[in-house]
């Protein structure tokens, strides 16, 4: 194996295609995917390799199959995971993790991972091993973290037990019992964050949002030991990556997007010393930001990270896609 395949950190871009708004205003198409290559080519002549580049014709399926099941049957296993989408607003994040709701060949990582582990528990023979899956969702803006699975007041707390594990104070977990049900949460997550979102000007394109799969599986050893492990699968919509002055921020908005880029940074920097292998003993400066503290246990170490940058084809997205693929190529 090459070093690149044992490294725990891959870096995945997909494309998706021009939206009728863009259309519209008559843009071009500014990329190429260079076909079997994991290679594409912004304008005339940039060009990045990643781990994979998935093209606007890259079925939900496909995507699913070829970055997230391999994760998903490691997770089963006991090791952490996580997903993360990147990109600027419109780039096509929430429709990568989450999907269209109305269509099954839509669905998005979440829906398909959720099937793929119940289908794992029921049809499997797991040495009468028993499961307990919980899930928890909540949202990081402003630096702050609200769940949307609960609406109480209570203050949210990371901290970390005596074995390193990431403790989130406060946050409801929810326990689930089939594919379905966990479904039903993702969309009244996703309502609760919308919902806040028109009242306060779009915020879910400003915030973080991380829908987490905690899978406990215990084990019977002998009549008085059971091994018990526990995993978790951190599926992570990111706030847009987007320059601030598009926005046109002041005031409020702009403590937004300085927070928002803050966090970003503090996540490319921990991923890439992750991913730098003459560095993985050095410092990897998880403190800096709370979605890194957050994430903490389920980034470096075992765990096992995908990032998928989402990115817009067309010409006038050029120079957002161009700062997606330095973050992303950083990332690598
Ligand atoms: P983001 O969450 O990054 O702001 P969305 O996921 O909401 O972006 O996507 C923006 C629009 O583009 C939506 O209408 C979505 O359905 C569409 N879209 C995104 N990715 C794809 C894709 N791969 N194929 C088809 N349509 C897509
Ligand atoms: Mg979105």
């Amino acid at each position: 194996m090459s070093e690149r395949e044992c490294t725990s950190v891959k870096v995945a871009i997909r494309v998706r295609p021009l939206l009728e708004r863009e259309r519209i205003k008559r843009c071009k198409e500014c990329l190429i995917v260079l076909p079997n290559k994991s290679q594409l080519v912004l304008g005339k002549d940039q060009n990045f390799t990643f781990d994979y580049v998935f093209d606007e014709s890259t079925s939900q399926e496909n995507l699913y199959f070829d970055t997230i099941r391999p994760l998903v049957l490691s997770c089963l296993d006991g090791y952490n995971a996580t997903v993360f989408a990147y990109g600027q607003t419109g780039s096509g994040k929430t429709y990568t993790i989450e999907g269209v709701d109305s269509d099954i060949e839509l669905c998005g990582v979440i829906p398909r991972a959720a099937a793929e582990i119940f289908k794992h528990i029921e049809t499997s023979d797991n040495d009468q091993a028993t499961f307990v899956l919980k899930v928890s969702y909540l949202e990081i803006h402003l630096d702050e973290v609200r769940d949307l699975l609960s609406n109480t007041t209570e203050e949210i707390h990371i901290r970390e037990d005596d074995r390193g594990n990431t403790v989130v104070q406060g946050l409801k977990e929810v326990p689930v019992s089939s594919s379905e049900e966990l479904q039903k949460i993702m969309r009244y997550g996703m309502a609760v964050r919308t919902t806040g979102a028109t009242q306060m000007n779009e915020q879910s394109s400003r915030s973080h949002a991380i829908l987490t799969i905690h899978i406990n599986k215990q084990s019977p050893k002998s009549v008085r030991n059971v091994e018990v492990t526990s995993a978790k699968f951190h599926f992570v919509d990111l706030a847009g990556s987007e320059r601030a002055h598009r926005t046109g921020n002041i005031g409020e908005r702009f403590k937004e997007s300085v927070h928002i880029n803050s966090g970003l940074l503090a996540l490319g920097n921990v991923i890439s010393a992750l991913s730098d292998s003459k560095r993985k003993s050095g410092h990897v400066p998880y403190r800096a930001s709370k979605i890194t503290r957050l994430l903490k246990d389920s980034l470096g170490g075992n765990s096992r990270t995908l990032m998928i940058t989402c990115v817009s084809p067309s010409s006038d997205s050029f120079e957002e896609t161009l700062n997606s693929l330095k973050y992303a190529k950083r990332a690598r």
